[in-house]
C-alpha cells in the first residue's frame, strides 16, 4: 500500500488521479490533497477519499471547510506553507504534482528534496529549474517519474534502453484546434475557438497553449532536463490522431514509439505504479478502426511559437523562466479578452528580444526573473491596451 498526496487535486489532471486511484484502492491510499479555490469539490473529495491532510489556496476557503462536518478528522491548512507541508509530509510516499503554473513549482521543488517518488504533471516546474530540480533529485534519490503523456511515452521507450544509444526524441503534438485554419483565420480566434480543442480535454492554460503550440515548446525544454538530452536532440512532428505520444530514434536506425488511447489516465496510472502496470478500465487501442496515423512538420510560419521556445532552449539559463512568465501572463490577458489570439505571439516574442539572459541557479533567482519579466510584460500590455 503507498500514501499518495495530489497537489492540485480539483484540475483536471488532480480529478483524473483521483479516478485512477479510486479503481485502485487496494494499491493507493489518499493522504494529503491540496486545491486552489475550488473548496465545494475538494469538500466533495475529503468525503470520498477521506485524506488526513488538506490545503487551499485561501484562509477563506479553508474557513469554509473547517466549518462542514466530515465524519473523519482531517487537518485543514491553507497557502503555500499548506501546500509545502503536504509536500514533505514523512507518511506519503508519492506526490502527484499537478498545480499549473509556476504556482507548482516550490512544492515540486520541496517534495523531490525530501526524496519523494513525484508523478510529476507540473511541466513548468522542469521547464524553469530542470538543472536544480535534476541536481536535487540526485542528492535526494528521489524518482521523477512524468506523467505527461509524450513524456510518459518516452520514458516509456526508454525504460530499457542505454541512453548512450538515443539520437533522437520526438514528441507528438496533435496540432490543437488551428491545424487547419490558415494563418488569416488563427488571427482573431476567439477564446471559443482556442479552447475548442478536438483531442484532449484539459485546462484552459494548457489548451491555449496547445492552440499556439506554445505547450509543445514547453515539452522540448521539460524532455531535456527530464531525460538529460542536449537541444538538438529533441524535435516535433505533428500527428492530429494523438495516438503516437512520442517516438524514440536509436542510433541503430530503429525506432521506438509508445502509442497508446487519447486518455491522461493511461499515464497517470503509468507513473502511480511504475515499474509495475495495472488493468485499466479503457476499451483496447483497436488501430485498424483508426487505421491511419498522419505525421506532418510543424508550419513555423503559423506557429512561430515554437521557434521562440526552441531558441529558449537553446540559450538556456533565465530564457526559459522569462519565456513562461511571459506566457503566462499573455495567455491570461487572451483569456481575459484583453488581447486577440495574435497578440499572444506578439507579445512574447517582444519580452524575449528584450530579455537579458542571467545565470538561475537557485529557486530566488528563478522566482525574481519570473517576478521580473511578468511586471515587464503587464507594463507592455497597458502600455499597448
Ligand atoms: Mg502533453
Amino acid at each position: 500500500m503507498k500514501n499518495i498526496a495530489i497537489l492540485g487535486s480539483t484540475g483536471s489532471i488532480g480529478r483524473s488521479t483521483l479516478d485512477v486511484v479510486d479503481l485502485l484502492s487496494n494499491r493507493f491510499n489518499v493522504i494529503g490533497l491540496a486545491a486552489g479555490r475550488n473548496s465545494e469539490l475538494l469538500a466533495r473529495q475529503i468525503k470520498q477519499f477521506k485524506p488526513e491532510i488538506v490545503s487551499l489556496e485561501k484562509e477563506s476557503d479553508a474557513d469554509f471547510l473547517k466549518a462542514q462536518d466530515f465524519s473523519d478528522s482531517v487537518r485543514i491548512l491553507c497557502g503555500q506553507e499548506g501546500t509545502e507541508e503536504i509536500a514533505r509530509n514523512k507518511d506519503i510516499d508519492i506526490i502527484v504534482a499537478a498545480i499549473t503554473g509556476i504556482s507548482g513549482l516550490r512544492s515540486t521543488i520541496t517534495a523531490v528534496k525530501y526524496g519523494k517518488k513525484v508523478a510529476l504533471a507540473n511541466k513548468e516546474s522542469m521547464v524553469v529549474a530542470g538543472p536544480l530540480i535534476q541536481k536535487l533529485a540526485e542528492e535526494s534519490g528521489s524518482q521523477i517519474i512524468p506523467v505527461d503523456s509524450e513524456h510518459s511515452g518516452v520514458f516509456q521507450c526508454l525504460a530499457k534502453e542505454d541512453k548512450k544509444n538515443v539520437k533522437r526524441v520526438i514528441l507528438t503534438a496533435s496540432g490543437g484546434p488551428f491545424f487547419q485554419s490558415t494563418k488569416e483565420e488563427m488571427k482573431n480566434s476567439t477564446i471559443e475557438d482556442a479552447l475548442n480543442h478536438p483531442r484532449w480535454e484539459m485546462g484552459e492554460k494548457v489548451t491555449i497553449d496547445s492552440a499556439t503550440m506554445m505547450n509543445k515548446g514547453l515539452e522540448l525544454i521539460e524532455a531535456r532536463w527530464l531525460f538529460d538530452l542536449q537541444p538538438e536532440q529533441l524535435d516535433v512532428l505533428i500527428h492530429p490522431q494523438s495516438i503516437v505520444h512520442a517516438l524514440v530514434e536509436m542510433r541503430d536506425g530503429s525506432v521506438i514509439a509508445q502509442l497508446s488511447q487519447t486518455d491522461m489516465k493511461i499515464p497517470i496510472q503509468y507513473a502511480l505504479t511504475y515499474p509495475e502496470r495495472e488493468e485499466a478500465p479503457l476499451p483496447p487501442l483497436d488501430l485498424s478502426k483508426i487505421r491511419a496515423l498522419e505525421f506532418y512538420e510543424v508550419d513555423k510560419e503559423k506557429f512561430p511559437m515554437i521557434l521562440l521556445a526552441r531558441e529558449a532552449l537553446n540559450e538556456g539559463d533565465s530564457a526559459p523562466v522569462a519565456l513562461n512568465a511571459a506566457n503566462e501572463v499573455a495567455v491570461k490577458a487572451f483569456l481575459e479578452k484583453k488581447i486577440v489570439f495574435s497578440d499572444i505571439f506578439f507579445v512574447i516574442n517582444t519580452i524575449m528580444r528584450d530579455h537579458k539572459k542571467n545565470h538561475v541557479d537557485n529557486l530566488d533567482d528563478i522566482l525574481s526573473v519570473d517576478r521580473e519579466t511578468k511586471l515587464q510584460t503587464r507594463n507592455f500590455l497597458e502600455q499597448r491596451l
